[in-house]
């Protein structure tokens, strides 16, 4: 009986939690929470051997956006629908604002377009010779 008693009493556990029970709930809430996370975290990481560019340095929502432009011009939405534009000095090279920093870079096959790299605004004026 007494035992019994012991078990639903308020106790410190050794984290510093005050609770009831052999283990600290809050902690363990806290540590699930934290494997989600790390989860979430990974399976982000794994998303990118899916894409046909490298997009694993860019910000999320760059690449968020980028991988929705691409995956649109492979159901044939036109790049000029994403305000695409033809480099002046090379017109086999098409420019689409990802967002206000970044551009994705697509080279004209002929019959379709190829996704080459996403590139920050800075990046693209370095190579941009010319302009
Ligand atoms: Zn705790």
């Amino acid at each position: 009986m007494e035992a019994k008693n012991m078990s639903r009493r308020k106790k410190k556990f050794t984290c510093g939690h005050i609770g009831y029970g052999k283990v600290c709930h809050k902690c363990v809430q806290k540590q699930s929470l934290r494997d989600n996370k790390r989860q979430e975290k990974n399976a982000w990481k794994e998303s990118f051997a899916n894409d046909m560019i490298d997009l694993s340095s860019l910000p999320k929502n760059v690449v968020i956006k980028a991988r929705q432009i691409i995956r649109d011009m492979q159901n044939n939405t036109c790049y000029t629908y994403f305000r695409g534009k033809r480099l002046r000095h090379d017109h086999f090279i098409i420019s689409i604002p990802v967002t206000r920093h970044y551009r994705l870079i697509c080279r004209d096959n002929g019959s379709f377009v190829v996704p080459e790299a996403v590139v920050s605004h800075e990046d693209y004026n370095v190579c941009k010779p010319g302009i």
